[in-house]
């Protein structure tokens, strides 16, 4: 392909993705292909000749736009939201046109340099500590692929300046903290790193936060096996139901512990933190005033297009003293100096995207109170719309909360009202046996999209309000969906129950 090509191909490319933003409401949710489809349509090797660009892209929308599920439908509402934007996907276009692997400042300066900056940019939109700021030249933030990452990157810097504290404890006893609601990234540091992680239990009637004694009699327990806690993964808006641990209670245990470092992941919930009025609720002072590492996507609720996990830590040195590896052909003039910032030193690999070009078209393009708006209501991203959904649970005959809304997340499921007081309830493995068949009934649907989970045993549904183009309408849609499929799954149970001799739900 040539300039001219790419350029004609360019603009088809441009206006097909129009036309997909256009139909997306009209489009099922859900792709409902089966697994090994796209084999029957493309041949397992390359071709051997070229092949004309047209039926390439052709081919796109023929093949690959049918396997897609579409996380911008106005009516999905599964994981996390993935808002994106035109400005995103722009800045990716240009980014990529560039294409360079910024790893040290020199090898394109701008790369490097427009990151420190918007780093700054956001760490001060969040509310952040002027300590985690790169113009603080103690602190910092970068971008990192994905909050996995951010965390593993976390837990390398910790084990590393806790060997330098402690030389002489051995690996084997090494532990990471992360709770039951901790996202998988916690366990997966472990199997990484080959360290033993200890899952601390929370309580429901903490809404699974996790609280400062459990936090201690952990700690105690450990130190009696002689084990070595080394960090703590903590998290405000946890995957599950949007738990937010209690971090001034956490701080009061770990000021004892100094060598505990503190990572908090707020992959989702983070950039609430924009809003002044969720700040309180998310423990902001206490992050500030103690977290030695802070993570939250703007890939998620944030407005970039993936991938965009921007991870601050409160003191840089711990990150380059665990991951410079500097052989000769990667010196530089400056880099020698330490005049610069060298990002390939504050991660895991060499080459990194020039991912900061997203940050800046988007947080250029809404200035920071149309990004407070974008996460407050104004039309799309929303706590007040997660509210609407939340009342409708809230009222309803046959639904209830699991735990009380957070954020923009709301986790419910099937519980029928008792029609008398004198009948027992469910017991919770029936109530579950209900739930499983709801969900069964939601998921085989394609104009909606929700995901399960389990809390502490509880099997539920969770609705995540945040794709872009969700409005009031699609809430009310999805209230309507769920009341009458609600309804189905009590009859088709009562069926079955019936059939089987169980306790039915006509008779409580
Ligand atoms: C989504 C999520 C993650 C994982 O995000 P990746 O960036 O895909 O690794 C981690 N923690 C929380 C709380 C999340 O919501």
């Amino acid at each position: 392909m040539d300039i001219e090509q790419f350029r004609k191909a360019g603009y088809q490319a441009i206006d097909r993705i129009c036309e997909y933003y256009y139909s997306l409401h009209n489009r099922p949710v859900i792709s409902k292909v089966e697994p090994g489809y796209l084999k029957e349509h493309i041949p397992l090797t390359a071709p051997e000749e070229g092949e004309d660009f047209q039926v390439i892209a052709d081919d796109f929308q023929k093949f690959i736009v049918p396997g897609l599920t579409h996380w911008q439908h106005p009516s999905f509402f599964g994981y996390f939201p993935t808002a994106c934007t035109f400005e995103g996907m722009i800045a990716d276009l240009y980014a990529t046109s560039a294409c360079n692997p910024g790893f040290n400042w020199s090898s394109s300066p701008a790369s490097t340099e427009l990151e420190a900056l918007v780093m700054d940019w956001a760490c001060q939109l969040l509310g952040l500590s002027p300590e985690f700021l790169n113009s603080s030249g103690v602190g910092g933030g970068a971008i990192q692929n994905t909050a996995s990452d951010s965390a593993l990157i976390a837990a390398v810097a910790a084990r590393s300046l806790y060997q330098r504290n402690y030389p002489e404890v051995s690996l084997q006893d090494l532990v990471i903290y992360t709770t039951t609601q901790t996202h998988s990234l916690g366990v997966k540091a472990g199997l990484v790193l080959g360290l033993s992680v200890h899952v601390l239990e929370v309580k429901a009637e903490d809404q699974f936060s996790l609280r400062g004694e459990t936090l201690q009699a952990a700690l105690h327990e450990d130190e009696k096996l002689g084990k070595r806690p080394f960090i703590l993964i903590a998290t405000v808006g946890t995957t599950s139901s949007g738990a937010i641990d209690n971090l001034p209670e956490i701080q009061q245990i770990a000021k004892n512990y100094p060598s505990l470092w503190v990572h908090v992941d707020a992959a989702w919930a983070g950039v609430a933190l924009s809003c002044p009025e969720n700040r309180e609720r998310c423990h902001l002072n206490t992050i500030n005033e103690f977290a030695d590492s802070f993570c939250t996507n703007f890939h998620k609720w944030g407005l970039v297009n993936f991938d965009a996990s921007t991870l601050w830590v409160r003191d840089r040195k711990h990150l380059t003293d665990a991951l410079d590896v500097t052989p000769p052909f990667l010196r530089t003039k400056h880099g020698d100096a330490g005049t610069v910032i060298d990002y390939r030193n504050w991660h895991l690999a060499l080459g990194r995207r020039f991912r900061s070009l997203k940050l800046w078209f988007v947080l250029r393009s809404f200035g920071a109170e149309g990004f407070r708006n974008y996460i407050r209501k104004a039309s799309p991203l929303s706590i007040s719309l997660n509210q609407v959904f939340a009342d409708f649970v809230t009222k309803s005959e046959t639904l209830s909360l699991v735990t009380p809304p957070s954020l923009a997340l709301t986790v419910f499921r099937l519980d029928p009202k008792p029609k008398s007081l004198d009948q027992p309830p469910l017991s919770l493995e029936s109530l579950n046996n209900l739930n499983r068949l709801f969900y069964g009934r939601i998921s085989a649907r394609n104009d909606i999209l929700l995901t399960q989970t389990v809390l502490n045993g509880v099997h539920c549904i969770r609705f995540a309000v945040g794709a872009a183009r969700t409005e009031a309408p699609h809430i009310q849609q999805a209230c309507d969906l769920l009341c009458k499929e609600a309804d189905l799954t009590l009859e088709a149970w009562e069926q079955t129950t019936l059939d089987e001799g169980k306790p039915s739900v006509s008779s409580i």
